[in-house]
């Protein structure tokens, strides 16, 4: 309808025009930008998009090196189901209280601020696990800075302490690994680090880089100098901010409140954030009316890395969503609106995800460095034999990344993974469950199944030299 009355011409030859490409559509129904380009042409019209660069107006200049300010780290805790993530992070939050203070943090608001006793902070992601971390990932949020993963030292390396690893490191994330549960008396912290050191991954202890620590997430033990290696991992990161500017950063979490409202927890990365301010959540905006912290108490302001959970946005932004503070109310408000509107706009996508079939196209058009690939199968042989294959697979122009393998069924999170690193799954005797299958429809996630070692690495091998530049 739109479209006529701005060509000037009657509804019914619009969709007639929409009909003759195959596209059944009503009079109130949206297109997406390929066929509205399309059905302009045909009537002479060319079309120009303006409205999908509203992101980049929201690009901010560049922090001058003398504004910086040193800044606390962000931890996420990752792990294993039962290895002591929640533990770990519910002793940190009891234990460690500011000077002065009388309780520990009572309020559960998505995240929390600690401060030791040396005056220094860390920001910790109150919801634990790779997935609530990929999933902002895909979304486009990176808060953390460092990942700190649980191993339970009477257990061993399990499926989803794997995948932890894997997903921080697809996120470029530096790890600190925390050996729990050492207080057990069939606790053998040994063998978890030589495990480690079997899939690469050397601690200090043993002669490597990364740092871990030996833990009892229940009695306390050395939770202390755990957190101290997490400020010397942030030391070398040099994490910096700029407090004095407008402030921007992350919802975490964000629920509607009965008696007050909408209420979102939002991480600030960079600038202070001030009761009044003017700001834009995702689809959201509104005037900061209240602020309060992990432990209830009013904050007039916050400033780079502190969690806040404040009121006065007129929805509940989605976790991952980025948040900025406008000077004036109306354009935050008018953003806000033309967000809703190009996301009822459902093939106006902002990020295309890699196919097989894609491949050549990308290698050809010189860009396409790297292939990142998710492999999983059925056994653990199958699962190494693929894995070996395709990294053979790496040519000078194009390298080939396993950025996670694994045994079991494809999932969610697998997905998550992909679209947050552009990579496509490949499953050997596997299918995706159910809601991944449905979420990779969605994000455009290719999803290749195979039961013969051989067809997956020809159909590989034949994508790559579809698109390797000819010889000259
Ligand atoms: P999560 O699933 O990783 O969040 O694990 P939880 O924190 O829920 O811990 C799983 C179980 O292990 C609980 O019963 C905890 O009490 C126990 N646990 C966690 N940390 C320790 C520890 O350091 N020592 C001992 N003995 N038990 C622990």
């Amino acid at each position: 309808g739109e479209i006529a009355t701005m060509m000037d011409v009657p509804i019914t030859k619009v969709i007639g025009t929409c009909m003759s490409l195959g596209i059944m559509v009503t009079m109130n129904q949206r297109l997406d930008a390929e066929t509205l380009s399309i059905v302009a042409d045909e009537f002479g019209y060319d079309v120009e998009f303006i409205t999908t660069d509203i992101e980049e107006n929201l690009q901010v200049e560049q922090d001058a090196p003398e504004d910086l300010v040193e800044r606390a780290p962000i931890v996420t805790v990752m792990g294993h189901v039962d290895h002591g993530k929640t533990s770990l992070l519910d002793y940190i939050r009891k234990e460690n209280v500011i000077a002065g203070e009388s309780g520990g943090i009572t309020q559960h608001i998505g995240a929390y601020g600690v401060t030791l006793d040396s005056g220094q902070k860390i920001a910790f992601l109150d919801t634990p696990g790779h997935e609530a971390f990929t999933a902002m990932r895909a979304r486009g949020a990176q808060i953390t800075d460092i990942a700190i993963i649980v191993i339970a030292a009477d257990d061993d390396i399990m499926p989803q302490t794997k995948e932890a690893i894997s997903h921080a490191q697809a996120a470029g994330v530096p790890i600190i690994f925390a050996i729990n549960k050492v207080d057990k008396p069939t606790a053998n912290p040994e063998k978890i680090k030589e495990r480690l050191a079997g899939m690469n991954l050397l601690v200090e202890d043993w002669g490597g880089k990364i740092q871990s620590q030996d833990i009892s997430a229940k009695t306390g033990l050395n939770v202390k100098e755990l957190l101290e290696k997490v400020l010397l991992e942030a030391e070398i990161l040099d994490l910096k901010a700029n407090p004095d500017r407008a402030a921007q950063g992350t919802v975490v979490e964000a629920f509607l409140d009965k008696g007050k409202g909408y209420v979102a927890t939002i991480l600030v990365q960079t600038g202070t954030l001030r009761v009044g301010d003017y700001v834009l959540a995702g689809r959201h905006h509104g005037k900061i009316r209240a602020m309060h912290d992990e432990r209830g108490h009013v904050v007039k302001e916050a400033g780079p890395s502190t969690p806040v959970s404040v009121l006065g946005l007129d929805g509940a932004p989605t976790a991952g969503d980025k948040f900025t503070v406008f000077e004036d109310e109306r354009e935050a408000k008018q953003i806000a609106v033309k967000r809703a509107q190009l996301q009822r706009e459902q093939s106006v996508r902002t990020q295309r995800h890699i196919t097989l079939a894609e491949i050549g196209r990308r290698i050809a058009l010189g860009q396409f460095k790297e292939l990142n690939i998710i492999i999983k199968g059925d056994v653990d042989g199958s699962v190494e034999a693929l894995s070996d294959s395709f990294s053979k697979l790496s040519t000078e122009e194009i390298q080939v990344n396993i950025i996670h393998k694994g045994v079991g069924a494809i999932t969610e999170t697998d997905v998550n993974l992909a679209s947050a690193s552009d990579a496509i799954i490949i499953g050997f005797n596997v299918r995706p469950s159910q809601s991944a299958r449905t979420l990779a429809d969605k994000e455009e996630i290719d999803i290749r199944n195979y039961s013969i070692i051989y067809d997956a690495i020809d159909d590989l091998k034949d994508a790559m030299e579809g698109m390797l530049s000819p010889e000259i």
